[in-house]
């Protein structure tokens, strides 16, 4: 059998190439069998192709490349490896955002075959999708009087905007007029369904008066952006969701007020004041919240619309609705994050400082023992994912030899920390503590396959 792979590799010696086992023999041993019936036989074949490789090139010796296959097959059939999220950024973007609770993985896991999402077990008949994500998030957040889900928060405004101010007018201030991140741009994003955008104010004044001279009766509706990735001070003035709601102008015209809070808390958090909530901007007067399921509510990436009864309803049953819908996981996940025990984000968020300490000292402590040049030290955390810019939280870290970050990063699992002051730092604040053991046996290969550091 002619190997499709083996055409590409470099010629070798006659030799060297004769005791080397061929693909097919390879892939009938049954450890290899037994991973390409779970993994797939491409999967299971490029690892073996990539052993023969290293076998020809004399890394490996030619009866090793079976064990050498095994080792380097990957977990799943995904490219998607686990990392262990050693950066001290709670919410990282490059690393997926919030990681999942344990009972919304399972959540997820159980609603991965054929699911009731849309059906009504007990009549037959067909039922509100997702009805029971949205229950749990009305349960969380009792001064909303409808709930609906999209698939992120970028989607959650767009429908808002095309739903409520197609063809019409979103007030904005230029101060709120921001870039998320990674060139997404609330304004262009907002100026893509078709509304207008209707800039009120200069960047670092809006007053309430600003906005009730602009409404009119082109207006779809008032947005209130928080700024979630940057801070203003000095002289500077904002109109707040209180006072927005409370201008006759608007009111009059039946304008509501929607506000874009970003980071999904549903209650106001104590340790990050200056977060807004779903709770508190509704209460305050807002028709519609809008925020990120994989943010601070620590969930699936989706968007969580909360609000008033007849404007939820308005963008759930917009056309656009269906294009932006989600899946079973998604819900199934939110639903078990919601209703489950406290998230990774949350522990991460309220994890003592004291106990980040002990941690640190008794991993540096092993690792010692081991030869490594490991210290615990202190450390400053970061919400991160656009959240609660300028808050630091005391944390604390393992500190190695600066080439340790692109060995651990390279190792199984991954362990991606932070470089600083030429020194890699494994920050502890959003590594949960079962995942200890983890680190010290990464630090340990990484110090191994490296002879000393
Ligand atoms: C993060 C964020 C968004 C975008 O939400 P995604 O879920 O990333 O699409 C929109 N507005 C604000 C204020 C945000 O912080």
């Amino acid at each position: 059998m002619l190997d499709g792979m083996d055409r590409e590799v470099a010629p070798v010696a006659e030799d060297g190439r004769r005791r080397i086992a061929r693909t097919d023999v390879l892939l009938a041993d049954p450890r290899l069998s037994e991973a390409a019936g779970r993994l797939g036989r491409g999967v299971v074949k490029a690892a073996v192709v990539a052993a023969q490789r290293r076998a020809r090139a004399g890394e490996i010796p030619p009866g090793a490349v079976a064990d050498s296959a095994v080792a380097a097959l990957p977990e799943t059939a995904s490219g998607l490896r686990p990392v262990v999220n050693a950066t001290g950024v709670l919410l990282h973007t490059n690393l997926g955002r919030a990681p999942l609770s344990a009972a919304a993985r399972e959540a997820a896991l159980a609603a991965c075959g054929a699911t009731d999402v849309e059906l009504d077990l007990a009549t037959g008949a067909r039922a509100r999708r997702g009805r029971s994500a949205l229950a749990a998030l009305l349960e969380r957040v009792p001064a909303a009087e409808a709930a609906h889900v999209v698939n992120n928060g970028a989607a959650a405004l767009v429908l808002a905007a095309t739903a409520l101010a197609g063809g019409r007018e979103i007030i904005v201030s230029r101060g709120e007029m921001v870039e998320i991140g990674d060139g997404f741009r609330i304004p262009e994003l907002l100026a893509a369904t078709g509304a207008r955008l209707r800039e009120v104010g200069t960047t670092n004044r809006t007053a309430p008066a600003d906005y009730a001279e602009a409404a009119g009766d082109g207006t779809g509706f008032v947005l209130k952006v928080h700024p979630s990735n940057f801070r203003m001070t000095g002289f500077t003035r904002e109109a707040g969701v209180a006072e927005l709601a409370g201008l006759a102008e608007l009111r009059e015209r039946g304008v509501p007020v929607v506000a874009d809070i970003g980071s999904g808390l549903l209650a106001p958090e104590p340790l990050l004041p200056d977060e807004p909530d779903a709770s508190t901007s509704l209460a305050n007067g807002a028709g519609l919240v809008t925020a990120s399921g994989d943010k601070l509510l620590g969930g699936p990436q989706c968007g969580i619309i909360l609000g008033r009864a007849d404007l939820v309803r308005r963008l759930a049953r917009h056309p656009l609705a269906r294009a932006l819908r989600v899946d079973k996981l998604t819900l199934a996940a939110l639903e078990a994050t919601l209703r489950g025990p406290r998230t990774p984000t949350d522990e991460a968020l309220h994890a003592d400082v004291r106990t980040l300490r002990d941690r640190a000292e008794r991993l540096a402590a092993t690792l010692r023992q081991d030869g490594v040049d490991a210290r615990a030290v202190d450390s400053d955390a970061a919400v991160g994912g656009g959240g609660a810019p300028g808050v630091v939280l005391p944390s604390a870290a393992v500190s190695l030899p600066e080439p340790y970050a692109a060995r651990l990063r390279r190792g199984a699992p991954a362990v991606m920390g932070r470089v600083e002051d030429g020194r890699c730092l494994l920050d502890l604040r959003a590594v949960p503590a079962a995942r200890d053991a983890d680190i010290a046996a990464a630090v340990r290969a990484a110090s191994a396959a490296a002879g000393e550091l």
